[in-house]
């Protein structure tokens, strides 16, 4: 088999972020027999879409990474679409705007693709992925066969699924969408779109939302309150239109956003009592003062 593969590379080359040390192996599969074949055959790897919600150690990671992106076939078949895990959401979301289908307007704006939006639950703009999803396929690495599971299997909440829980890697996806009037479907893409442009970065290193919003609450209005606009670590700042962004403004260490996501934390634990848990995810050899803060950051 011929599977594309970098050795020794940077990942602050390839994450959202633009921070990230060097990874000995990352492998392209770039269909099913490929995919299938990397994860029959490496040990403990990690498998990543589009790199835009994940954090990587400066130091390195030393686990080989398997990424989607070249894994992005995908058929439309009057209301319903097969996916498989490295299709991009805006790819599938423009898709659907020329099929005159409704569902997926929301994952025009950001860059996640079908296997990471899967994993997150990703949702904005009152859409989530998991409202049109019917069926995945996905890789069980403990029995290293391939199952099939529903809707309800993937146990679907907030910014979860059963994927983040068992050793499930999710190959590809069946989705039921609705027929819908293409203006009315246009429109409400270049709406979401320009409020992004408005509240969110525009081509500066971030990975979206840094935490999660606790119940009932809002992790962008906490942060707001106890000033988090103005709060920086080496070359990390918080983004100064939204609180619960990230910039890498200056070349930041993955320490430098650990220890300002702390930071953050900290202030809003002591004004309000409420322990933020993150949405972004950590990957990679931890330093000491890395290792202590994510153990309170990341404790379940
Ligand atoms: C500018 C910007 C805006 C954003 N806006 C939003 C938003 O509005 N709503 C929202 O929900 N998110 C948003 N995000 C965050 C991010 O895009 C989502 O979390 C997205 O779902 C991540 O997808 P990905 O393919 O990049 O996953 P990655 O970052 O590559 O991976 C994320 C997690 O998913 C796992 N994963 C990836 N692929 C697979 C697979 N095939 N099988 C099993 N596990 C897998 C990884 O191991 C990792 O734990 C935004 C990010 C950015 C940078």
């Amino acid at each position: 088999m011929d599977i594309k593969v970098l050795h020794n590379i940077e990942l602050k080359d390839y994450s959202y972020f633009k921070i990230g040390g060097k990874v000995e192996n990352l492998y392209f599969p770039k269909n099913m027999e490929e995919f299938t074949y990397l994860l029959e055959n490496i040990k403990n790897p990690l498998i990543f879409g589009g790199f835009s919600n994940v954090l990587f150690s400066s130091k390195g990671v030393n686990q080989d990474l398997i990424c989607t992106t070249k894994f992005d076939e995908y058929e439309i078949n009057d209301v319903c679409i097969k996916a498989s895990a490295g299709v991009r959401g805006a790819v599938l979301s423009r898709a659907c705007m020329e099929h005159s289908l409704t569902g997926f307007e929301f994952m025009s704006g950001f860059p996640g693709t079908v296997g990471g939006n899967i994993y997150m639950n990703a949702s904005a703009h009152k859409q989530s992925i998991s409202d049109t999803l019917l069926t995945v396929k996905a890789f069980d690495m403990n029995r290293k066969e391939i199952v099939e599971l529903s809707k309800e299997d993937l146990n679907f909440d907030y910014r979860y699924s059963i994927l983040q829980e068992k050793p499930y890697i999710l190959l590809e996806a069946d989705f039921k969408l609705k027929h819908g009037n293409k203006e009315e479907i246009e429109k409400q893409i270049k709406e979401n779109r320009e409020f992004r442009k408005l509240h969110q970065p525009q081509n500066l290193p971030n990975v979206g939302s840094i935490f999660r919003n606790p119940k009932n609450s809002s992790a962008g209005k906490l942060l707001d309150d106890i000033g988090a606009k103005n709060l920086k670590v080496g070359g990390a700042k918080v983004f100064e239109n939204h609180a619960n962004f990230i910039i890498n403004y200056d070349n930041a260490t993955s320490t430098d956003v650990l220890e300002l996501m702390f930071m953050m934390y900290n202030k809003v634990k002591e004004k309000f009592g409420i322990e933020l848990k993150p949405e972004v995810k950590y990957f990679g050899q931890k330093t000491e003062k890395e290792r202590e803060i994510c153990k309170i950051l990341f404790q379940k």
